[in-house]
């Protein structure tokens, strides 16, 4: 029902009924109105439009090399199932590939996500990997949330279970020997990221950001890309919606109400609407202070000299343990705490 809605707002947005629409390549009737080119594409042409886009973005960046191993970090949700859709539908034959999926530990959420991740790769005959924070770290998500909710200064949910995750993936790209982590993410979480960013004057997660994209010859970092980082979120919406690819709604975490991150989803999606590109803006914007930041050594030889292995768990830290031994230290400590009140 909320994709219909999407894509039937993506048809209003541009205050024509899409019923009277042409298709820009052909003369069939449009389905899909994009407002930040205009475009205005039938079902067919929508998605060569897509696809292009998909492997246009893995040239132009040099995203992966042919053989190079990849690890798909896959959620169940519609942009790392769409994105693991189209790796195997155009690279399944020159890169060997493995998807990963790290179970939280939410008690009736990650489930239905595992079982329709591990579904897909059966069709695709691709090795499907899943860990759990559990088995990890000796703890889940649902243990963390009443600590955090009683201590608001220790940090969010969302915040701790992304960290987390990223040091699950890292760790286990280098079990296998994946030279690229391949995520799902799209254009509104980059932009998403970059304003968070920003308004948080975090500087450093801007250089890092640069910096990893450059190549940090540190063996620890395996590089993440993001083929779908050009693709705004209503059209994976769109697309998955015409094409019937299935996956599992991330709505359904109930801690994701503490993601930060909502509230900057809301105003740059009022962005958008009134000011159509807005996003695509931004974007440009990141890769030109992106351009800048890579060529200037300084920073890079500063950002390298500092980086090390955490003391704990090998992963890669500017300090002597890495942030999520630290932010479980951190846990622990207060739920000692809270034991000893009790
Ligand atoms: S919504 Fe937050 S807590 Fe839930 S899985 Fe996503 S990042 Fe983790
Ligand atoms: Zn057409
Ligand atoms: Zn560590």
């Amino acid at each position: 029902m909320k994709q219909e809605k999407t894509i039937d707002l993506l048809a209003k947005k541009a205050n024509i009924s899409k019923h009277i629409l042409k298709c820009d390549k052909c003369n069939n009737e449009s389905i899909i109105s994009l407002e930040y080119g205009p475009h205005n594409f039938c079902k067919n042409h929508f998605n060569k439009f897509f696809k292009a886009r998909f492997k246009k973005t893995i040239r132009k960046y040099s995203l992966f090399k042919s053989k190079e191993k990849l690890l798909i970090a896959v959620s169940g949700g519609k942009d790392s199932i769409l994105a693991l859709n189209l790796l195997h539908e155009f690279y399944s034959k020159s890169n060997p590939m493995q998807v990963l999926i790290v179970d939280e530990g939410v008690n009736g959420y990650r489930n239905n996500a595992i079982k329709l991740t591990i579904d897909t790769c059966k069709k695709f005959k691709i090795k499907c990997n899943v860990i759990s924070f559990r088995e990890k770290f000796n703890i889940t998500n649902d243990e963390l949330m009443p600590i955090l909710l009683n201590n608001p200064k220790l940090g969010g949910t969302c915040a701790f279970c992304g960290t987390i995750r990223r040091n699950i993936m890292n760790s286990f790209a280098k079990e296998i020997n994946a030279d690229k982590i391949v995520t799902g993410h799209n254009l509104d979480d980059e932009v998403q990221s970059f304003v968070m960013n920003v308004f948080n004057n975090e500087i450093d997660r801007i250089i890092k950001s640069s910096v990893q994209q450059k190549k940090v010859k540190n063996i620890s970092f395996v590089k993440r890309i993001k083929p779908l980082y050009e693709t705004p979120e209503k059209e994976i919406i769109a697309y998955c919606e015409f094409n019937k690819i299935k996956h599992y709604s991330q709505d359904g975490c109930p801690y994701s109400w503490t993601a930060k991150r909502n509230e900057y989803r809301k105003m740059l999606n009022q962005f958008e609407i009134k000011f159509p590109g807005t996003g695509h803006s931004i974007l440009r914007f990141n890769e030109n202070l992106n351009k800048i930041l890579k060529n200037n050594e300084n920073e890079i030889n500063i950002f390298n000299k500092k980086i090390k292995e955490c003391k704990i768990c090998d992963e890669p830290t500017q300090k002597e343990f890495c942030k999520t031994c630290e932010m479980i230290q951190k846990i622990k400590n207060e739920k000692t705490k809270l034991e000893k009140i009790v």
